[in-house]
């Protein structure tokens, strides 16, 4: 009997490195600073040069680092944010709590990313950022994005929670519009040891704004220019995430190999829509998402051979309970709500083998021979 296979395991990361990680972790205990210390600046100064910016600030968690680099750039009610209607709702979140409206743009079908092609149409005068999401960890098409900013003098955000090291014309992901945001969260391809993220940017301003924003709208202690908001990276997760930043390269590279290792065994496989990847731009696989008509029955066959899986995700945010007040119904974004209703992840993480690769792909394989 084969071993269970999870949808995601993390033993295998933090396996290797746990005599880096608990000295880490030692040292901010020895230390007893835990708030924006020389920790947070270490990792903030490593993970800038890392993206290819000038300027990293570290938050608690991704969302906040949305809502904090939308409020750096002004953005408040009455306004309009341009966002993906294929997403996970922390995108729309981030910008709803400028006090912003959110305005969504249907995904290329190809690629699950927002068509730049219909952003435009979507431009009004109360437009003030478009805040494109690299999905699934493959990087969007951002000189189309940015050319269309450019035209109609817009800020671009880029939600870069799941394609940390992505590229996309030789340029990283996180590293191409005015201002964007990350995340820590422990399951993207560089996780803290619970809840972080952070903006990265080329903008002095835009840094020192988000600094004194996450810091109670302080810069100077006790002095509050703004009303802003406690969230902050622990020290504890900054040392911590010293160290993994050092293997995400390595990472990134087995992502990628398990990837082409699904994409060879699965080809032409029943119904299967397999992930694609434009020229001119990289995939790190934070997930690796296929899509078929059968997907329940799919998930349910793989279930029962012990074969974890995930779907990323059922409901588009439109369609979601909390955006209720939002004028959408169901057949309003409909490439949304069809990814929605036919996608399916497969478990990929660093250091699960090619054998597991292996079985799951002969199991699907199985499922659809079977009848
Ligand atoms: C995870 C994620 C976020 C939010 O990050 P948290 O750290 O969980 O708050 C935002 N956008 C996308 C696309 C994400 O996957």
């Amino acid at each position: 009997m084969s071993r269970d296979i999870p949808f995601l395991s993390l033993r295998e990361q933090h396996g290797p490195i746990r005599k880096q990680v608990l000295d880490a972790i030692a040292r901010v205990y020895d230390r007893n600073w835990f708030v924006l210390g020389d920790e947070v600046t270490a990792f903030e100064k490593k993970y800038a040069k890392f993206n290819g910016v000038s300027y990293c600030a570290t938050t608690a968690n991704g969302l906040d680092a949305i809502y904090l680099a939308l409020k750096a750039l002004g953005i408040k009610k009455g306004d309009e944010v341009i966002v993906p209607s294929n997403t996970y709702i922390a995108t729309w979140l981030g910008a709803t709590m400028t006090g912003a409206k959110v305005v969504p743009v249907e995904p290329d079908p190809a690629t699950y990313n927002i068509d730049p092609a219909r952003i435009e149409q979507s431009i009004t005068p109360f437009t003030k950022a478009i805040l494109p999401v690299h999905l699934y960890g493959l990087a969007c098409d951002m000189e189309a994005i940015m050319t269309v900013a450019r035209r109609h003098n817009l800020f671009v955000v880029e939600d870069n929670a799941q394609a940390h090291g992505a590229f996309n014309n030789k340029r990283m992901t996180g590293s191409i519009g005015h201002i964007n945001a990350t995340s820590f969260y422990p399951g993207k391809n560089l996780g803290a040891l619970g809840d972080g993220g952070g903006i990265t940017t080329n903008d002095k301003e835009l840094f020192d704004k988000v600094c004194m924003l996450r810091n109670y709208g302080s810069a100077k202690k006790y002095f509050n220019e703004e009303k802003g908001i406690n969230s902050r990276l622990d020290e504890v997760h900054a040392a911590v995430l010293q160290v993994k930043l050092r293997e995400l390269k390595q990472w990134t590279r087995e992502r990628q190999s398990l990837a082409k290792r699904y994409l060879e065994a699965l080809k032409g496989v029943g119904d299967l829509t397999l992930p694609v990847v434009p020229k001119n731009c990289t995939h790190v696989f934070h997930l690796f998402v296929m899509r078929t008509q059968r997907r329940d029955q799919l998930q349910e066959y793989l279930k029962k051979n012990g074969i974890g899986t995930m779907i990323h995700y059922p409901v588009p945010p439109h369609l979601q309970k909390a955006y209720a007040e939002l004028p959408y119904t169901k057949g309003q974004f409909p490439l949304a709500e069809q990814i929605a209703a036919t996608c399916l992840s497969l478990p990929l993480w660093p250091g699960m083998t090619d054998a597991m690769v292996d079985r799951v792909a002969k199991t699907i394989t199985k499922f659809y021979e079977r009848k």
